[in-house]
């Protein structure tokens, strides 16, 4: 499937989309050698593909040229530290092991430079990893835990808003709006309020609807928000790039369009297979994401549950239509559907909204996909109603089967460490996971309290049956669970 097709079917759904925009798409600032495959599905296909071209984005389209990489790999050579994938999660692991403990690794890379989530995401950096809120941490591992978890994600999200500082990357420190979408959620983020108040010591704070459309934008379906001022939205491409610079200045090697496609380890050595040659690594690091073939090592597999998530970007609002939406503020916005909308005004006044919806690659084009979409743009946002999209894309969000991240080493006779299963919440804890797998890659992690904690200390569950069997077997039904699950939540959101 090319992009052209991609286009078309879009096209030919309710939205109109640009045909500039689209002509851009189709000519992404590397030349790759392989197109988008827009129905790649991970739990179907052994990689991810080799050099694929970057999905149709808006980040692809205004980060400038990706930094200067090193090329496929040509030839076998012999590493230390091999790290596999290039998003946020793996730069940042790349970057602090050459910056914090003088490793210089290699990056391994199936397609072009951050080409999984970290060039498709909502660029929200939330207080937070994984799905589970804090009064769900409580519950699952008591008050002292969830204090311990607390310190940890809230030290990685001020290293995040410190790079964002750092880095070029339309970084808006606004914090978060949480809006209601129906009046039975207030109660909800109104006790979640007051729990990172009086448990957390956060500033969260619960505002009216009238507050929200008088400060921050008209969005016609709140009922009511939770405030939280930890909040930073970025261009997630832009700020990966940064990362990648940084990481290459210190030496780091980074060789795209070189998936690994064989892995065995002989006498402790890991022989990374790729199309142009082998990689011999003492140790490696897998920050794949939700782009984790079945097939890359027996340690992942079943562990991941992809998800896919669409977005899209509209064309700029025109003075008009800002005033009719009274945009006033660029802070970032979910909703509290299950399955919710993320979205914000960008820079140059466009605005971006995703959802999820899609199940599996081969829906992934859908046109119900879209639509779900515009309709929310028009529902939320009247004035927008029928806005051109400039836009359209999706990507596959790394679930674990119990919505928390593990950035550990599975088995501690071997020398795989991961960084996976974020949920969604990635953009801003994936750089302290990867400032936590370097330490772990580079031995400085024995003797830590901070590696007790949950996400640090087991590995990632198989799937499970309401929290309580857990096993593989489970495995192949999960897109059948998933399918009747989004069914359920609608009703129980919308009905
Ligand atoms: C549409 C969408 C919206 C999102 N919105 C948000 C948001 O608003 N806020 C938030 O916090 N999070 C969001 N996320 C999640 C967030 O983008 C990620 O958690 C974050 O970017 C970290 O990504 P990563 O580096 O772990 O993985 P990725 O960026 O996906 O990188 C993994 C890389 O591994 C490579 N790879 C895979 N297999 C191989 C192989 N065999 N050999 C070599 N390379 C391989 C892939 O090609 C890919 O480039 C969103 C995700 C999506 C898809």
């Amino acid at each position: 499937m090319t992009m052209t097709s991609t286009a078309r079917r879009v096209d030919a759904s309710a939205a109109s989309i640009d045909s500039a925009a689209l002509q851009h798409q189709q000519q992404p600032p590397k030349a790759p050698s392989r197109p988008y495959d827009p129905q790649y599905d991970p739990l179907l296909a052994p990689d991810p593909g080799a050099g694929r071209a970057y999905a149709p984005t808006w980040w692809v389209a205004s980060a400038g040229s990706p930094p200067e990489d090193d090329g496929p790999l040509t030839q076998d050579i012999d590493v230390d530290v091999a790290v596999i994938g290039s998003g946020a999660t793996g730069m940042s692991t790349a970057l602090y092991l050459a910056q914090e403990h003088g490793i210089r690794a290699t990056v391994l890379e199936a397609n072009q430079a951050a080409w999984g989530c970290s060039s498709r995401s909502g660029g929200q950096g939330q207080n937070a990893s994984g799905r589970l809120k804090r009064s769900q941490w409580i519950e699952r591992w008591g008050l002292d835990t969830a204090k311990k978890l607390d310190a940890e994600i809230r030290s990685g999200f001020e290293n995040f808003r410190h790079l964002t500082t750092q880095i070029d990357c339309d970084a808006c420190d606004g914090g978060h709006l949480y809006l209601a979408h129906r009046k039975e959620k207030l109660p909800i983020l109104d006790a979640e309020a007051r729990l990172m108040r009086e448990k957390f010591g956060y500033a969260t704070r619960m505002m009216s609807a009238e507050e929200v459309r008088r400060d921050y934008c008209d969005e016609r379906e709140t009922v009511g928000a939770m405030y939280e001022a930890e909040g930073i939205g970025i261009h997630p491409l832009k700020f990966t790039f940064g990362l990648m610079r940084r990481a290459r200045a210190l030496g780091v090697t980074v060789h795209t369009s070189s998936p690994v496609q064989g892995w065995e380890t002989i006498d402790g050595v890991h022989h990374l297979r790729t199309p142009g040659g082998v990689v011999r690594a003492r140790r490696v690091a897998v920050c794949t994401g939700g782009y984790t073939g079945q097939a890359l090592n027996p340690m992942l597999k079943d562990r991941i549950m992809p998800i896919l998530s669409n977005s899209v970007v509209t064309r700029p609002l025109t003075d008009a239509e800002l005033q009719a939406t009274n945009f006033r503020s660029k802070t970032f916005l979910t909703d509290t559907r299950t399955l919710r909308f993320y979205y914000r005004l960008l820079e140059g006044n466009r605005l971006q909204i995703g959802s999820r919806s899609a199940v599996s690659g081969a829906d992934a084009e859908g046109a119900v996909h879209l639509k779900l979409l515009t309709d929310a743009i028009a529902r939320k946002f009247p004035p927008l109603a029928g806005i051109r999209i400039d836009y359209s894309w999706w990507g596959w969000v790394d679930m674990s089967h119990d919505m928390m991240p593990r950035i550990t080493q599975p088995d501690s006779s071997r020398s795989i460490w991961y960084a996976v299963g974020y949920g969604g919440n990635g953009v801003s804890f994936s750089t302290w996971a990867g400032k936590r797998l370097a330490e772990r890659v580079a031995g400085k992690d024995a003797g830590k309290e901070v590696f007790e904690l949950p996400i640090y200390h087991s590995q990632l569950p198989f799937p499970n049956v309401l929290g309580v069997v857990e096993s593989r077997a489970f495995a192949p039904f999960r897109r059948l669970g998933q399918r009747m699950l989004y069914k359920w939540y609608w009703l129980r959101d919308e009905k």
